[in-house]
């Protein structure tokens, strides 16, 4: 049997750089705050009590948020700080979407969108975790596994492959409504997938959302939301709430099918009924009723 030894605490030091520090607030919502405090030192932190802010070096440089040239940060340009601070770190994370890809302030550390970022070069060191923001729970899985010293598996744009091997669709409590083809006509709503009529990107979008849920309790196409896509490099895209369609076929196929595939299980769905999934859920429950009680 394996013994794990206690070992000391490990320094981290989180930059917010462009961005909402909206991955710092999901992770202050973290339930379990105290044990992170005893495995864990933060030498800086924008929001979270630590000492003021000094160039060294540390177990863990969190990049939050974008990089853009000549972006005043801490004395430094946000370029500059991030090329100096990546070299006295042992680990890096990219912290959610604007980090990994760019997201809507600027360029990522190894991705500027699709193409390669300014910190490619480092991707030795560099652990990415899209999302806007990023789940608590992501986080503190690779913050754990730094600190177990234990080896995380990724993906060919360096994600965990625990999270990001999944995509969305992947556990959502709607999908016999996908198998069937029989989509909600308004949000909020107890019934219906959400992939034609409202845009979902759940079938395209790696993520574990419907598998680590929100707040414990849910996630976006659960609550009748779509998924807006927002672990992947080309979000946010226009038309949040579009599946573009070419004659009723969507123009993107659920990643991993053949278009043949597709074609041949919908158009049997389609020509089929499921008379328990055509029905409301509960009868006399007006789409009002419904929205409220989601
Ligand atoms: S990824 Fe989203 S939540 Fe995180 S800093 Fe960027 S915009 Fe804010
Ligand atoms: S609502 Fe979205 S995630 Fe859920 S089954 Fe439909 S397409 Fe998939």
């Amino acid at each position: 049997m394996k013994i794990f030894t206690m070992r000391s605490k490990l320094d981290i030091i989180w930059i917010d750089a462009v961005g909402c520090n909206g991955c710092s607030h999901s992770f202050l919502n973290y339930p379990y705050l105290k044990e992170i405090y005893k495995k864990f030192n933060f030498l800086y932190h924008p929001l979270i009590d630590s000492p003021a802010f000094k160039l060294q070096e540390c177990d863990i440089l969190i990049v939050e948020g974008a990089l853009k040239n000549n972006f005043p940060r801490l004395g430094y340009n946000i370029n500059d700080l991030i090329r100096k601070l990546i070299v006295r770190a042992k680990n890096v994370i990219a912290l959610g979407t604007c980090a990994v890809y760019g997201g809507i302030f600027g360029e990522g550390l190894m991705y500027n969108k699709d193409l390669r970022g300014m910190f490619y070069k480092c991707k030795d060191k560099i652990i990415n975790i899209p999302g806007c923001p990023v789940h608590y729970d992501w986080l503190v899985y690779v913050l754990d596994m730094i600190y177990k010293n234990k080896k995380i598996v990724l993906d060919n744009q360096n994600r965990p492959k625990e999270i990001f091997s999944f995509t969305s669709h992947s556990g959502c409590s709607r999908n016999e409504y996908f198998e069937w083809k029989i989509d909600a006509q308004s949000f909020g709503t107890k019934e219906g997938c959400l992939f034609y009529e409202q845009g979902c990107q759940g079938p395209y979008t790696h993520s574990t959302c419907n598998r680590i849920l929100w707040n414990e309790v849910s996630s976006k196409p659960r609550a009748g939301t779509p998924c807006f896509g927002c672990t992947e490099s080309g979000f946010p895209k226009i038309g949040l709430f579009t599946t573009d369609t070419f004659m009723g076929i969507p123009s993107k196929i659920p990643l991993g099918v053949s278009k043949r595939a597709y074609l041949t299980i919908s158009g049997m769905a389609k020509s089929l009924k499921n008379e328990r999934l055509s029905k409301k859920l509960i009868d006399g429950c007006n789409d009002e009723d419904n929205k409220e009680n989601s």
